[in-house]
């Protein structure tokens, strides 16, 4: 075990062994955890080969998109419903870049009303569909390694990428380069502080080892952006796409051997259409709903969705 005590996001000294914990391929990770931000960062952080590993192709679907049928329709929806909750701060015509722009559909929304669109995405199956998106500006690579040539925007969105990104200090400074004064930053992940990351531990679905090298609490993240300057907008606690099927896997995960079972089925890698873990997770989605509702109003939401502007 690696015996640094340096925080991987905020950097204090201070971080300590928190839990063990198994990727689906098996492998062990160390988790810590930093006493001056509340942040949980997989220490040592994972090879370049354990990451190869988990971020083969079918991570993000094989063919047209990453979810089997119906749940890909719904995926599209919550795009859309995010698409909308950005257009609504800007004006159209303004420029937005996608940080982790998976298939670029949710720029595809935004660039029919009429703004500009810049997506990064790393080579591969998301990336070619990206590709097929008229009038979007595709970058492939990795964000720390992509120049913009001095190409400032309005608006720069990471929907759930950050806590994916390997110097997340270096990012933000790249975000503040690339934002305009008054531009805005929308971000969402998921929140060491929930009630759900402290009720499953090394269970929690959206700890995901090892795609999610470090998870912020939100409190520490809101922190950080102050320090930059960054002003809060709005911050929602409650995401009914990330955080109720967050119990439920978590849950469940206590029972099968690798995690995320429904997970993986519902993106279509199961054999069968009607299988036990849906109807387990079918039944257990009320408590899930309810206890998803409650955490949210403590302000303590399994992931977290904000917006701040640069002063
Ligand atoms: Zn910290």
């Amino acid at each position: 075990m690696d015996e640094s005590k340096k925080c991987f996001f905020c950097e204090a000294q201070s971080a300590r062994f928190k839990f063990e914990t198994q990727s689906r391929l098996d492998q062990t990770f160390f988790v810590f955890r930093c006493a001056q931000c509340g942040c949980l960062f997989l220490n040592p952080q994972p090879t370049a080969e354990e990451l190869n590993l988990a971020y083969k192709d079918d991570y993000y679907g094989e063919g047209e998109s990453k979810f089997a049928g119906p749940i890909e329709h719904l995926v599209q929806w919550f795009r859309e419903a995010r698409a909308r909750r950005v257009a609504r701060l800007l004006k159209p015509s303004q420029h937005i870049l996608d940080v982790g722009c998976g298939n670029g559909r949710f720029l595809a929304q935004l660039i029919r009303q009429g703004f500009k669109a810049d997506g990064i995405e790393l080579e591969g199956n998301s990336a070619k569909r990206a590709a097929q998106v008229k009038g979007l500006n595709l970058h492939i690579g990795a964000f720390d390694e992509v120049d913009f040539k001095g190409q400032q925007f309005d608006a720069i969105c990471l929907w759930h990428v950050f806590e994916h990104l390997p110097q997340p200090q270096r990012t933000l400074d790249k975000i503040e380069s690339l934002l305009k004064t008054g531009g805005y930053l929308f971000l969402s992940l998921p929140n060491a502080a929930s009630w759900q990351a402290m009720m499953a531990g090394p269970l929690w679905f959206h700890l995901d080892p090892p795609r999610h090298l470090f998870i912020p609490t939100a409190k520490g993240l809101l922190s950080e952006l102050d320090r930059r300057g960054f002003v809060l907008k709005n911050i929602r606690h409650f995401s009914f796409e990330q955080n109720p099927f967050g119990f439920i896997q978590s849950w469940m995960n206590r029972f099968t051997q690798p995690r995320e079972v429904l997970y993986e089925q519902l993106k279509g890698h199961g054999k069968h259409s009607v299988s036990g873990h849906k109807l387990a997770g079918a039944a257990l989605a009320t408590p899930a709903l309810v206890l998803s509702i409650l955490e949210s109003l403590m302000r303590r939401g399994a992931t977290i969705e904000l917006v701040a502007h640069k002063k």
